[in-house]
């Protein structure tokens, strides 16, 4: 290439360089990204913005967590007690889970879905009682067995799911399910995926 060649792919490296420090000032402020960023960053700002619209919570609701990352719309009930008009339906499925946590969980089977993935869901909120009922049944965890002390299980908060994953499905969930605030938190326990929010 001639140096008029070079000149314009040093030109052109120096307005990516630029593009990208304009971007990455934009991630500590979520709410004074601009649509010219876009349009200068092209397909990496997609990406990026795909991921950016995946973590924030659903609908722009609010909602935090207290310093035992328990909801604090949830914390006075207690593990195991939240009446099921406090909790919000999964979309297409009987189970219910904290508000931020089903929303974010219907909009990744969905995703999953157009992936050509299907995500089952198993177990959601858990009830104190079957809390009780399911360490009886395969053992507390500390032990060697599969379930939570009752009243610590964070399926007792409605903040974990249990999924019903093939292993295409599963592949799908280690590479995307953080983007939807869903980390797979318990060695042992490919199916139990907890929501953690970044954002939170
Ligand atoms: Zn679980």
């Amino acid at each position: 290439m001639g140096i008029e060649g070079v000149n314009a792919r040093i030109a052109d490296i120096q307005s990516r360089i630029i593009a990208l420090q304009t971007q990455q000032t934009g991630t500590t402020m979520p709410q004074t990204r601009s649509s010219s960023v876009a349009a200068s960053t092209g397909e990496t700002f997609a990406s990026y913005l795909q991921d950016a619209v995946a973590a924030a919570p659903a609908g722009g609701r609010t909602y935090s967590l207290n310093s035992k990352g328990i909801p604090t719309d949830l914390a006075a009930y207690g593990n195991g007690r939240i009446p099921a008009s406090a909790l919000e339906p999964v979309g297409g499925t009987r189970h219910k889970l904290w508000a931020p946590a089903a929303e974010a969980l219907t909009r990744m089977i969905a995703d999953a879905k157009r992936d050509g993935i299907t995500i089952g869901v198993t177990d959601s909120y858990r009830p104190y009682a079957e809390q009780v009922d399911l360490a009886r049944r395969k053992g507390l965890y500390s032990q060697g067995g599969l379930a939570a002390k009752p009243g610590t299980s964070e399926h007792g908060w409605g903040m974990a799911a249990d999924l019903d994953l093939d292993s295409k499905a599963l592949a799908w969930m280690r590479q995307n399910g953080d983007k939807y605030g869903y980390v797979n938190n318990v060695p042992r326990e490919d199916w139990h995926w907890a929501f953690q929010p970044k954002s939170a």
